[in-house]
């Protein structure tokens, strides 16, 4: 029997699992979940000696039963191949007392690539299980990684077009160069004038408006999402958390069945999902403790039990999280609401309107596992310079929002002994002028890339290929729009 996925505002209409990445968001406008969390039913030992590979298809066969084993496995080692650098995918880096899971060794050097370079291909397979002849047009809203790392899975694979908005004046400027340089003619990089939650309202729009979509079908089109709300781009990331506990057994650092804590960065709440998820299938997981910058609302929503998006959007140094509205939690929701579609749907027509809504306390009480704060400017700042100065270890700045987290979970619980994984989410050289400057404000002075080499030095690693890549690279795109403009900017892209 299948495993089924069902939307968290309707659960009476079923989806396989690639009819659910085909469409990418329901049509009611929730996200697809499983109808249950299947358990990872192989034993540690077992694990301990799979490769990235073996271990990303003992995760994925268990959520996506309705590909063959040929067809997941093609997925597969087609995604995590030699677009990697290092042939380990994940590897784990033990620095100041925790694991520092790098996540970063994919194209664009973001943890993005680790279900991107996945994704174009789970997409295909789907589009043929289901005889789909339109052309699929991803729409995706980017903070700043999604849109490189889906640029670059979806170029130049055929029968897909790919189309990224990102906020003009809220990505750093590595992040921009990277996607204006974009190359496929497949693929379309807008900037709007507005910040992430509205490129992602604007898209989610998109998706919802059926006229559009009639327009569209007619056209030869169909819209589905790269988004962290695709299935496929969730389950995907189950796998890095199952590796990295598998190595730390093997490398004799837990015993087994010892608990770990995992560390999470978070922005759209897709990656500490992905966690969570690993922890149902009975990954031996102890706290998922969700790290936020200083838009906070994550860490407001823990402490509270209410979540509240009415306040200032602020842009810090870890763009990547300047997120207000995190669209994933409301897998959560649904879940700690005992799986109840009337009580989600309420909580996020609240939300839709009001910008607000509370949880009851039965409902928090299904938030146990989570431990959520947040680091502020300063802290991460200061972060970086410790580590680096006492480890010569040079982490970006959304890991530093992680690792701040994580030195105050352990000043306030006092759990100093729970072997931790820190997922590291980006590559410091993608975030250059931030991380130099904390570490001395010296570095200022400096061009972008006179920085990234000078990080190379200091940091002894390599300038990572993906940055060789645009430093004389040309700019391809050059559109931006208002936020209601989008519509016309996608029809226009393709001639509809
Ligand atoms: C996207 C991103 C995050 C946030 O991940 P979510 O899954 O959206 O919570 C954190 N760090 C970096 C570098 C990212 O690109």
């Amino acid at each position: 029997m299948d495993l089924m996925y069902s939307s968290t505002r309707n659960d009476k209409v079923k989806f396989t699992a690639s009819q659910a990445i085909l469409k990418g968001l329901a049509d009611d406008g929730g996200l697809f979940v499983p109808e249950s969390i299947p358990a990872l039913d192989v034993s540690i030992e077992e694990l301990a000696d799979m490769n990235y590979k073996e271990t990303a298809y003992a995760v994925m066969s268990k959520f996506f039963t309705d590909f063959t084993e040929e067809e997941l496995k093609n997925c597969i080692e087609k995604a995590y191949d030699s677009k990697f650098d290092t042939e380990e995918i994940a590897p784990l880096v033990d620095a100041d007392g925790a694991y520092y899971l790098e996540l970063f060794h994919g194209p664009t050097i973001a943890f993005k690539d680790m279900a991107l370079s996945i994704l174009p291909h789970l997409l295909i397979t789907s589009a043929r299980k289901n005889n789909v002849k339109n052309d699929i047009v991803i729409l995706t809203a980017t903070s700043g990684d999604t849109g490189k790392a889906a640029l670059a899975g979806f170029a130049d694979v055929e029968g897909t077009k790919i189309i990224v908005f990102y906020p003009k004046n809220g990505v750093s400027p590595i992040q921009e160069k990277q996607m204006v340089t974009q190359k496929g003619d497949n693929t379309f990089v807008v900037g709007i004038n507005g910040n992430f939650d509205q490129a992602q309202t604007g898209v989610k729009k998109m998706f919802n408006d059926t006229a559009l979509e009639a327009e569209l079908d007619a056209a030869g089109y169909q819209f589905s999402s790269a988004n962290s709300i695709n299935i496929g781009r969730l389950i995907p990331q189950v796998a890095y958390y199952v590796y990295a506990y598998a190595k730390l057994y093997k490398n004799g650092v837990i015993a087994k069945d010892e608990k770990i804590n995992v560390v999470v960065p978070t922005g759209n709440f897709g990656n500490i999902l992905a966690a969570f998820y690993a922890k149902n299938m009975g990954l031996p997981i102890a706290k998922l403790i969700c790290a936020s910058n200083e838009n906070k609302v994550l860490f407001d929503f823990f402490s509270s039990g209410t979540y509240d998006k009415n306040r200032d959007f602020i842009l810090t140094s870890s763009p990547s999280m300047d997120i207000l509205i995190s669209s994933n939690l409301e897998r959560l929701i649904y879940r700690i609401a005992g799986n109840d579609v009337a009580k989600n749907t309420k909580l996020m027509s609240d939300l839709a309107s009001e910008g607000r809504y509370a949880i009851t306390d039965e409902m928090r009480a299904g938030l146990v596992d989570f431990y959520g704060n947040y680091t502020s400017e300063a802290e991460t700042a200061a972060v970086i310079r410790k580590l680096y100065e006492d480890t010569g270890y040079v982490i970006d700045t959304h890991t530093a929002v992680a690792a701040g987290v994580y030195n105050k979970y352990k000043t306030e619980t006092g759990d100093t002994e729970t072997k931790t994984v820190i997922a590291s989410t980006a590559s410091p050289f993608k975030f250059t002028r931030s991380v130099m400057n904390a570490i001395d404000t010296k570095y200022d002075a400096m061009s972008d890339f006179e920085l990234v080499d000078e990080l190379s030095k200091i940091g002894n690693v390599a300038v990572p290929q993906a940055i060789e890549d645009i430093r004389n690279a040309k700019v391809l795109h050059d559109t931006v729009c208002e936020v209601e403009e989008m519509p016309q900017v996608v029809k226009k892209f393709l001639g509809v």
